[in-house]
């Protein structure tokens, strides 16, 4: 019998496309890009054709000639769009769930709706909804764009009442989310392949660092997770996944606090979180989105080696001292420089590395590393 092999389109050509590719590249799979259009996406081009132009409706239409499948790299894509194309050709994850995770509000209903806590937040459309959002809340509170945020972009801290009166009336204007702040004590994320069949692979919960509101580095298992915790919360998103009969990779991003978990938002698709699986385990997150997406069964991933990413943000490290470390693998995405801009990732693999090669892995990157006041990249 001959292994399924639909042509597979993806919506997106910056590194989140680019990985999905080179997975998709040794399962045989004819993959078919669809370009942003926008500056931040420009990853060289891998593949046999060249990416068709997902601001023009003619070439989406011809990406429904010319795929039977059709999966996301973000969930910042056109909806309308989406859905046209889910007429007419498999779009996975379903149009759907990715509407949930584009609107921060949605996404708090669907995850408290199973049983996942989050923050304590309200709606906020207008001035008097802002007033009744502090009066609930209390200070300090976040207001973030429903929409369109990412990197802590689009976000605005709000600590005592002179705050409130300065938020911008363009502000309000766009639809907010107030949240509670929550006093968490690090950042964790779930990362998970959910298959047609319906079985869902979990990768352990990891541990996340931020600087500048940008994903700087993640550790793989997060220690100190208790048993029971990530199984209620697995049970939680498989409840969740299956409700929409969600096909894909899907990550959870999540604040430790000392009363428990509480989730933060939501990707319906491959996570910078999870680019530690492409050392730390047999089957990396891009690897289980394509199979899951072309219809092949997903690798359960039980077996963990423990891994620490490392995002190179604005300047590119000594590749060969980097690589001269045992147990270090180096991914750039041939992006051009940028302060701000996530160019690549080292993953270390502890077992090899050692505390002494991590270490020396870390100053590397950080000696390259510029962040920026401006926005780098789409989320990733
Ligand atoms: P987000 O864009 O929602 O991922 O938020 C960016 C960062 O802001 C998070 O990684 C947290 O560090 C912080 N943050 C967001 N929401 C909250 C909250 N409700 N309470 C405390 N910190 C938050």
């Amino acid at each position: 019998m001959g292994v399924p092999r639909p042509r597979i389109g993806i919506l997106g050509d910056g590194q989140l496309g680019r990985m999905l590719t080179l997975a998709a590249l040794p399962l045989g799979l004819d993959v078919r890009i669809v370009s942003s259009g926008s500056a931040a996406s420009t990853c060289p081009f891998l593949g046999r054709r060249p990416p068709l132009d997902g601001d023009d409706p003619q070439q989406l239409d011809a990406l429904a000639r010319a795929v039977d499948v059709v999966t996301v790299e973000s969930e910042n894509v056109r909806l309308d769009w989406l859905e046209a194309l889910a007429a007419r050709v498999t779009v996975l994850p379903s149009p759907a769930a990715v509407g949930v995770a584009q609107d921060r509000v949605r996404e708090k209903e669907a995850l408290q709706a199973h049983g996942i806590a989050t923050a304590q937040w309200r709606q906020v459309d207008d001035a008097p909804g802002l007033h009744g959002a502090v009066r609930d809340l209390g200070f300090p509170l976040v207001l973030k764009t429903r929409r369109f945020g990412y990197d802590g972009k689009g976000q605005r801290w709000l600590r005592a009442e002179a705050d409130v009166a300065a938020v911008p009336e363009s502000f309000l204007a766009r639809g907010l989310i107030a949240e509670a702040a929550v006093p968490f004590t690090r950042e964790l994320s779930l990362v998970c392949t959910r298959s047609g069949a319906g079985d869902v692979a979990f990768w352990p919960l990891v541990e996340n660092v931020h600087r500048g509101g940008i994903l700087v580095r993640t550790e793989a298992p997060a220690r100190d997770v208790a048993p029971p915790v990530e199984a209620a919360l697995r049970a939680a998103v498989a409840r969740m996944l299956d409700g929409w009969s969600y096909v894909g990779t899907f990550a959870l991003e999540l604040f430790d606090t000392p009363t428990g978990v509480v989730a933060n938002e939501m990707a319906p698709r491959v996570h910078n979180t999870g680019h530690w699986t492409q050392a730390g385990t047999a089957t990396c997150q891009f690897a289980n989105h394509v199979r899951a997406v072309a219809g092949l069964p997903i690798d359960a991933c039980a077996e963990v080696a423990p891994t620490v990413m490392l995002n190179v943000i604005g300047g590119v490290p000594d590749a060969r001292a980097l690589l001269a470390i045992p147990g270090v693998s180096l991914h750039l995405y041939g992006k051009e420089p940028r302060p701000g801009r996530k160019l690549g990732h080292v993953n270390v693999l502890l077992d090899r590395a050692g505390a002494q090669g991590l270490a020396s892995a870390g100053a590397l990157v950080d000696t390259a590393l510029r962040l920026a006041e401006e926005p780098g990249d789409p989320p990733t």
